[in-house]
């Protein structure tokens, strides 16, 4: 049997209503875009949303918008993908890489505080997994430190403190204390990358909360300059007869969502529920199996839910070698399995920019021992069994 790591669910429904965008006579970003965004929006509970390329943009525009960039620090987690923290060096600002606590997958909070200078204007979290990380905790460090938070724009001034920034690019649909992620950060970001939980097979949106004082249009508005060459009328309005003129207020980017990305988008979100909760049957078919075996990535709890995005285990005992080793003897077996991350501090650009892995033992350690077995919504229970059977395999081998 062959299981890939994580092919996409595309249904007839999906295929229908990307051809029916081909066919409407408009395919890059349109009323479908605009459509998506209002129901990402809704479900997510944030007050606006705005859709674009990718969550790496997403999360650069993000920073833009709150007027983050040279002379500027933003704190993310040593253990995630390279995206939360390439977008620092974007805006041209200094990452600031935070270790994990012991143990988990997620930043430390307190070590997050003990990282915050009258230079950092935000904080990058990353919703491992789906995930959500421990925001009352960081919100808390957060105030501890607001005797060092020297706003420098009007709309960090009005968040009144160091802003979060959530790199939720696999938690879309996670709650966290009873809100869904989208309403709980300043900003969060969701990818659609092909491989995510929702897909529109490149893709992904930034939503924020509402902020006292604030127009919340005028941050869409600012997301959509940004996003388009800093233009001030769009393709769409600019097709309407008679109104062909515009402006340029800046030498933007170019990172807008297309109609067809956006008709993939809606017609996965309305079927995200069934999506959610097949991730769920087959994660808690994992933690019955492995439970005493795997040190496994725990996605439901008393006060959130994860989307069930990654199977995150450790081998407990294994080193890196022997973790290797498994990986390779399960994909002998016909089974593809990841590891999630490599810490950033083991990557050259960022030996380059001075990390040193020797500051981030916490993240090290989950790093070294780390498997993350496949889940996609459309694995049988068939296939999910064969998995459990080969890990289960060479797991045994494994021992001396
Ligand atoms: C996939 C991913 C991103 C980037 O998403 P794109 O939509 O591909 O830009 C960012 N952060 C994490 C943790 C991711 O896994």
């Amino acid at each position: 049997m062959q299981i890939p790591f994580s092919p996409p669910d595309i249904d007839e429904q999906d295929i229908q209503s990307v051809v029916e965008a081909l066919r409407s006579g408009w395919i890059t970003t349109g009323p479908k875009t605009k459509e998506l965004e209002r129901q990402l929006a809704a479900y997510c509970q944030a007050d606006r949303a705005a859709c674009l390329n990718s969550a790496t943009a997403a999360l650069e525009l993000a920073l833009r918008v709150l007027g983050i960039g040279p002379g500027d620090e933003v704190i993310t987690s040593a253990y995630t993908y390279t995206a939360s923290a390439s977008v620092i060096c974007h805006v041209g600002a200094t990452p600031v890489l935070v270790d994990t606590e012991p143990g988990s997958f997620h930043l430390s909070p307190e070590k997050m505080r003990a990282a915050i200078t009258s230079r950092t204007k935000a904080v990058i979290p990353v919703d491992i997994g789906g995930v959500p990380c421990d925001y009352r905790a960081i919100f808390k460090a957060l105030e501890r430190e607001q005797d060092r938070f020297v706003p420098q724009t009007p709309l960090q001034a009005a968040i009144g403190r160091i802003a979060v920034v959530a790199d939720a690019a696999h938690a879309i649909g996670a709650t966290y204390g009873g809100q869904m992620v989208g309403s709980v950060a300043d900003f969060t970001c969701f990818s659609f990358h092909a491989v995510k939980n929702l897909t529109t097979a490149e893709g992904g949106c930034a939503a924020w909360r509402r902020f006292e004082g604030v127009d919340s249009d005028e941050i869409y508005r600012q997301f959509m300059l940004l996003s388009l060459h800093g233009q001030t009328k769009d393709a769409l309005s600019k097709t309407r007869a008679g109104s062909w003129e515009y402006d340029i207020v800046s030498p933007a980017y170019k990172c807008n969502m297309t109609d067809i990305m956006a008709a993939l988008g809606l017609s996965q979100l309305a079927r995200y529920p069934a999506l959610l909760a097949r991730r769920r049957q087959l994660i808690e078919q994992y933690d019955r199996a492995f439970a005493g075996q795997l040190e496994s990535l725990r996605h439901y709890g008393d006060d959130y839910t994860s989307s069930g995005h990654l199977y995150l285990a450790r081998v407990p005992g294994a080193g890196r070698i022997q973790r290797d080793a498994l990986i390779e003897r399960i994909g002998q077996q016909g089974v593809a399995t990841n590891v999630h991350y490599k810490p950033l501090p083991l990557l050259t650009a960022y030996k380059d920019m001075g990390y040193s892995i020797a500051d981030y033992p916490c993240a090290l350690a989950q790093f070294e021992n780390e498997i993350t077995l496949p889940v996609y919504t459309t694995m049988t229970d068939a296939q999910q069994q064969y998995v459990i059977e080969v890990v289960k395999n060479c797991l045994e081998d494994l021992r001396p």
